[in-house]
């Protein structure tokens, strides 16, 4: 089969105005092609670098088909975009990743469903409607469990730990009337991700898999690679892989991973674009995960997804890291990008900082802190 890549300057329509869509964006400039943002925000991170935008709600139906005259290809940035919508814009110009993965990725019991169906091992979870299905779900599942909406989930929002049962009352009615899921709590070593592009001809490269430390339930700090046993590394990826295959994927996807105490990898989400994990690779590779997202939905040559340093990404979140900004500036070796968000709220990504090691000399937790001072680092994990 022959397929044609989008030619120079041809238009990328990206939906959603964030940061992913910024770093896309300025990765799309570099190979020559313009973009036109479609985002709700007259001042979104996206819109800045962008050659158009559309400004108007992702439900107006008006403005979606004016976008979609207005591009050659579409591609979207955050996954609580309405499917519907992205069908509409489907049905005028190619949407890459396709609208049924991104309805896949956003309901949780769907997810769930594909993983288990693609043999790829999830938590144990039950669909959950009325609080005699969670008691049963308890019964069966056990405690402690992890009681969730089924969509529009993010940063932790959305979800409640049940410990002892007297608290699943409380927690069903903390999130009724919305459907909810009921995943087992899994105690984990580490939680990781793997990031793979797959393009139009089937070509799948994979990222080394990361490892993702969260404070106050957002991404904190991506360790490339994830210092774990070359054979999980490899499980990981072949995961990916997998997950894109079985998807038919054009574009980018992440899995987001447990690595239980045993050692297994346990799926928890995926995410079918560009991903906060994947920060990194726009210094330690060749191809970016924006380079690769782009390439992918353009139709260009896939490259491997070599990596040619060790790294570490630290978010800046707040106004406590942004702040720091000057400090970080003034620190040599420290890679630091800002979003151009207008106002730094407190648990907002404001922007991140990469700092590399040569390739095989990712330092301890200590060396990975002093790497990236001025920024503080939480204690590492079993220091007093
Ligand atoms: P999620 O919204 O599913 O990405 O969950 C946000 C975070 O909550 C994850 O990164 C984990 O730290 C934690 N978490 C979610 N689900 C579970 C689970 N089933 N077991 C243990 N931790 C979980």
């Amino acid at each position: 089969m022959t397929h044609f890549a989008l030619p120079p300057n041809a238009v990328i329509g990206i939906v959603g105005g964030g940061q992913l869509g910024r770093m896309s964006a300025l990765a799309a400039a570099r190979l020559g092609y313009r973009c036109h943002v479609f985002s709700p925000e007259p001042d979104s991170p996206a819109a800045q670098v962008c050659a158009a935008h559309t400004l108007a709600d992702y439900e107006d139906r008006d403005a979606l088909r004016r976008f979609a005259a207005a591009v050659d290809v579409i591609t979207f940035e955050f996954e609580n975009v309405s499917a519907e919508g992205l069908e509409l814009l489907d049905a005028l110009k190619p949407v890459r990743p396709g609208p049924a993965i991104l309805r896949i990725s956003q309901d949780r019991i769907a997810e769930k469903s594909f993983l288990n169906a693609a043999g790829i091992a999830t938590a144990p979870w039950a669909a959950v409607q009325t609080e005699a299905d969670l008691h049963a779900a308890i019964a069966r599942i056990g405690l402690p469990a992890v009681l969730k909406t089924t969509r529009l989930g993010y940063d932790g929002k959305g979800q409640m730990m049940i410990r002892r049962a007297e608290d699943a009352a409380g927690a069903f009615a903390a999130l009724a009337p919305k459907p909810l899921i009921l995943e087992g709590f899994v105690d984990f070593a580490a939680e990781c991700s793997v990031i793979v592009a797959r393009g139009i001809d089937g070509t799948a490269s994979a990222f080394d898999a990361v490892e993702n430390r969260h404070r106050d339930h957002i991404l904190d700090l991506t360790l490339a690679p994830a210092p774990f046993a070359p054979g999980i590394l490899e499980q990981a990826r072949q995961i990916g892989l997998q997950v894109a295959g079985q998807l038919d994927l054009v574009g980018l996807i992440a899995i987001e991973l447990f690595l239980d105490k045993d050692g297994r990898l346990v799926a928890n989400e995926i995410a079918p674009r560009p991903h906060n994990s994947g920060h990194w690779t726009i210094e330690a590779c060749p191809a970016s995960q924006f380079e690769m997202h782009i390439r992918a939905i353009a139709g260009l040559a896939l490259p491997p997804a070599t990596r040619h340093a060790d790294a570490v990404m630290k978010n800046l979140v707040g106004p406590e890291d942004t702040a720091l900004w000057p400090a970080i500036l003034a620190t040599p070796g420290l890679c630091a990008h800002l979003y151009g968000k207008a106002e730094a709220r407190p648990g907002r990504k404001m922007g991140h900082v990469t700092t590399l090691f040569p390739k095989g000399s990712l330092p301890g937790d200590f060396g990975i802190a002093d790497a990236l001072r001025p920024l503080v680092i939480e204690a590492p994990r079993g220091a007093a």
